[in-house]
């Protein structure tokens, strides 16, 4: 992907653990590199194709003067979700925040907290048997797009699905939708959990009646197998209640554990039951 570099914009700003540095203030560096493709811009010689980086070092001193974190790796974090949330042709970004003037009483040259943040498009299968299916699979909809660090891309249809695993249950609604976001996998997933947590959901029965279940399906092409995550979602290919409404909104979405086309899974489970 082409770049974009702003090298060392010079902020005088209050970020620090210390009083003295919340009173007096400092300067502080912010170097951004900016992922995105400049091919319109390139062919167009049109500003309105590219990044403003003339407004966007506006916007950066603007918003690292007007928010106050302790560490520099929390002003990276904050000011890096605004970018990329406030600028659609920003793909990705490296940014680093520099604080030469740290109060650390020995001689040195710099200190910085450089991270990288990307948009990733992902896939989350919905789930709900119990109370109002369909307004609770709406309002989930509803919560995860006014994430500012989410963008929906496409909804599925809503389709009723027998209950899975064995549990004597009502019948689920089932869904799924594919979004693009900047959170990394572990936030969003974590993310997801307050959404399903603002619904009811608890947790008595493995695989047991729930108002809501929001399960990351897959991630960019990422493989994870962390205690708490595991993307691709280790069951998609043996649900139909997942792979139909993935199907539906993108047969093309890739699983890079399989190698397979969700269209792929789908209709080798199709083979499966028959
Ligand atoms: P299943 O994941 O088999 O559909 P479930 O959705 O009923 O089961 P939950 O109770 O919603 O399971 O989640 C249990 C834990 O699963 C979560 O706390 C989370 O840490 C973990 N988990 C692992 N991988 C994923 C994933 N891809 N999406 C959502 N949760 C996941
Ligand atoms: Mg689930
Ligand atoms: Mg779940």
């Amino acid at each position: 992907m082409d770049k974009i570099t702003i090298d060392r914009l010079k902020i005088f700003c209050n970020h620090g653990v210390y009083e003295e540095e919340k009173k007096n203030g400092q300067n502080f560096y912010v170097t951004a590199v900016l992922y995105l493709d400049t091919y319109p811009a390139g062919v167009s010689d049109d500003l309105t194709k590219s990044v403003n980086y003339a407004e966007l070092c506006q916007n950066i001193t603007g918003f690292m003067q007007e928010n106050r974190y302790n560490l520099i790796e929390a002003a990276a974090e904050n000011l890096a979700a605004y970018i990329l949330t406030e600028n659609s042709a920003i793909h990705a970004l490296e940014l680093t925040v520099h604080k030469p003037e740290a109060p650390i009483g020995l001689p040195f040259e710099n200190v910085s907290v450089t991270i990288f943040r990307e948009w990733q498009k992902a896939y989350i299968a919905l789930g709900s048997n119990m109370g109002d299916c369909r307004a609770l699979l709406d309002s989930a909809i509803e919560k995860i797009s006014a994430n500012p660090a989410v963008r929906l891309l496409k909804k599925s249809s809503y389709i009723v699905t027998k209950p899975y695993g064995g549990v004597v249950q009502d019948d689920f609604l089932n869904g799924c939708i594919e979004i693009e976001t900047c959170l990394s996998p572990q936030h969003l997933l974590e993310f997801l959990h307050t959404v399903e947590n603002e619904a009811g959901r608890t947790r008595e029965v493995h695989w047991g009646p729930r108002t809501l279940d929001l399960d990351i399906i897959l991630y960019g092409n990422k493989i994870i197998n962390s205690e708490f995550l595991t993307v691709p979602h280790c069951d998609m290919q043996n649900r139909m209640f997942v792979l139909e409404p993935l199907c539906e909104i993108a047969p093309y979405a890739y699983n890079p554990v399989f190698a397979k086309t969700a269209l792929t899974l789908k209709k080798e489970l199709e083979q499966c039951i028959k």
